[in-house]
């Protein structure tokens, strides 16, 4: 393949970050000296290009030691991975938080997503700029140079709604920070964008149950040191692999299916069907990838599990590897969640260290690995099809279904994914058995399961119920609406889910119960608000989310997002086109083409929350019309 390169050459700093990743060049194919022997064999070619799963990582490398990565970074990275360099550019400049523009080396990024706006997050967000200047947009939007201190951007959600407002601050260089925090006042900010280093971190997660002996799921949250490999073992920790390894994969994974249990990511598919669905390929080898990139607006209870039991997720994966007969995993975590990163990577080293993964696990003579893979602030990366192009080093773009991950999946194998909570509840299937699983919650709905309580509630934080409590029980658990106001709305599911009406506090939680009520449990969000939140200002954010996290492959999500948007900016502005009725029947039609044409999950659910807060909350009733 004929590789046209720019004439942009990388600077010594962006070649070091990226040979501390890749290694250095050791032939003509990846960017090191041409070698006679170079001319007479295409494999150094097929060697260098089998890498290029690496440039999600080495960008990451580049952004965190330059804190942008310039024309001459990718050029090297093109020459290094033999790809070309507007390929590469379009992988950089799908992620929200890499850059291609000069960026400063320290960023604060304020979260005005719809769990934080409403708790002091949109006012901090004005106060900065008033005092400090413009978000920043590169040096060509609002900024004509860059900044030399702290410069500060929006953000979508941080996944620290239980302390809202959330800040995240990166600092890029050869030691780099990343540190996320809440709630910080606006003073913080300021003194961060001059240099201070901000409050101390990381927040404490809220497990507001913690220590009671009836959870299942949480029951080691807040109570062992995650650190701890003996603490983790003290309290329960693999004995899950240990019967694993004693009744077979089959049995496991007959356990699994007996349980019923149902992926807690939003789509509910049967775990067990998954698992006997990859098992069951004679294509080797299989993959399993734990899929932690929990990015909708609201959820924060996988980072709660990966922060608080982090080898819980270790053997959880290795369980599955087990039964699936796979030997590699990766765990696909999202980019703003730094404390779970390190901690995840601790409990895999220390797991690596005791034999509990390696070549030999627990001297059974299992192979298993697992890496962590970071995403870079792109909320369609949650999509499993999308994880796969993100590893392999593509843009996170969803693929066609079929054919489904069992069948071709990560580099084209079969491939196991499951969420954080999905794979934690496998330990207590197997401390308990399957059938006894299978008797919690209802005939429907079997289990535990984690909500994310946040908004105007009382107590924020991650609570676990069987399944088939009622949304006013878990409303009760976090105290009720903060100060005793009356409730307004509460959005069930995320930005994805819809709203619900106080009338309608009796729904029961489970699958069939939402599913009857035409809401959805989605990653498990109960976001409140109360009478004084302007819920057109909430639907507003939503629909900008979309229109941001769109990926842009398909039609009716990229331009349908654009649409629905404006179509609400001008029912706000009273400016409605032909009159309310026309513009209501325009947002619906916008919203069943991406319902019936889009092809993921993303554009299917873009118009949900916006048609409840039109059908259930008359969010329009007596609006002007122009
Ligand atoms: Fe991308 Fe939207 Fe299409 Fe999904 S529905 S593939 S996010 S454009």
């Amino acid at each position: 393949m004929d590789l046209h390169l720019l004439k942009a050459v990388a600077t010594p700093d962006e070649r070091d970050a990226v040979d501390a990743h890749l290694g250095l060049p050791t032939s003509g194919w990846d960017g090191g000296a041409r070698q006679p022997r170079d001319a007479h064999t295409a494999a150094g070619g097929h060697q260098a290009r089998a890498e290029r799963h690496r440039l999600l990582p080495a960008l990451h490398a580049v952004q965190s030691r330059i804190g942008w990565i310039s024309e001459g970074a990718l050029n090297y990275l093109a020459e290094r991975l033999t790809v070309p360099p507007a390929d590469i550019f379009g992988v950089a400049t799908f992620y929200g938080l890499l850059s291609t523009v000069p960026r400063p080396r320290r960023v604060l990024h304020l979260c005005d997503d719809i769990g934080c706006r409403g708790q002091g997050g949109d006012t901090l967000c004005r106060t900065v700029e008033q005092e400090a200047g413009p978000a920043y947009h590169g040096p060509d939007g609002t900024h004509h140079t860059i900044p030399e201190a702290t410069a500060w951007m929006r953000s979508p959600c941080l996944g620290l709604c239980d302390h809202a407002p959330a800040a995240l601050l990166t600092e890029a260089g050869p030691t780099p920070v990343a540190r996320l925090f809440g709630p910080v006042t606006a003073a913080q900010a300021l003194a961060v964008l001059t240099g201070g280093a901000g409050p101390a971190g990381p927040n404490r997660i809220r497990i507001p149950q913690a220590g009671d002996p009836d959870l299942r799921l949480l029951r080691r949250v807040d109570v062992v040191d995650p650190a701890s490999l003996d603490d983790y073992r003290a309290h329960g920790g693999y004995l899950g692999l240990r019967r694993a390894l004693e009744i077979g994969p089959e049995a496991v994974i007959r356990e699994v299916t007996d349980a019923k249990l149902a992926g807690r990511g939003g789509a509910a598919f049967p775990t067990g069907r998954k698992w006997a669905a990859v098992a069951g390929q004679g294509v080797r080898p299989h993959y399993v990838i734990c899929n932690a990139d929990e990015s909708e607006p609201g959820t924060f209870k996988d980072r709660a599990l990966m922060e608080g039991d982090p080898f819980a997720i270790v053997e959880s994966m290795t369980i599955a590897a087990f039964a699936t007969g796979s030997e590699r995993g990766f765990i696909y975590l999202r980019g703003e969640y730094p404390e779970a990163r390190a901690r995840l990577a601790h409990a895999i080293e220390a797991a690596r260290r005791l034999g509990l993964l390696g070549a030999n696990v627990m001297g059974r003579g299992f192979r298993f690995e697992i890496e962590i893979r970071e995403g870079a602030g792109a909320y369609i990366c949650g999509e499993e099809t999308a994880i796969f192009n993100s590893i392999e080093g593509f843009r996170g773009e969803p693929r066609n279904k079929p054919p489904f991950p069992f069948q071709a999946g990560l580099f084209g194998k079969p491939t196991l994914v499951n969420n954080v909570e999905t794979l934690v509840n496998v330990l207590e299937i197997l401390r308990i058995g399957g059938s006894a699983y299978a008797a919690i919650g209802t005939e429907g709905s079997t289990g535990p399961r984690l909500f994310c309580l946040s908004g105007w509630v009382e107590r924020p934080g991650v609570y676990e119920v069987p399944f088939g409590a009622s949304l006013r029980d878990l409303l009760t658990l976090a105290g009720g609406v903060a100060g005793g106001r009356p409730l307004q709305a509460v959005l069930l599911g995320g930005a994805a889910g819809v709203f619900v009406r106080p009338d309608e506090l009796d729904m029961p939680l489970t699958f069939e119960g939402v599913r009857a009520a035409g809401a959805t449990l989605g990653s498990g969000v109960i976001m409140a608000f109360d009478d004084r939140v302007d819920m057109l200002d909430v639907v507003l954010r939503i629909a900008a989310f979309f229109r941001d996290e769109s990926c842009g492959q398909c039609v009716p999500c990229r331009v349908g997002t654009v649409r629905q948007e404006e179509a609400l900016h001008r029912l706000k502005a009273g400016r409605a086109r032909g009159g309310l009725e026309t513009e209501l029947a325009l947002l619906e039609e916008i919203g069943l083409a991406m319902k019936d044409a889009s092809i993921c999950g993303l554009g299917q659910t873009a118009y949900a929350a916006v048609e409840s807060a039109v059908k259930r909350l008359h969010l329009f009733s007596g609006a002007q019309t122009g």
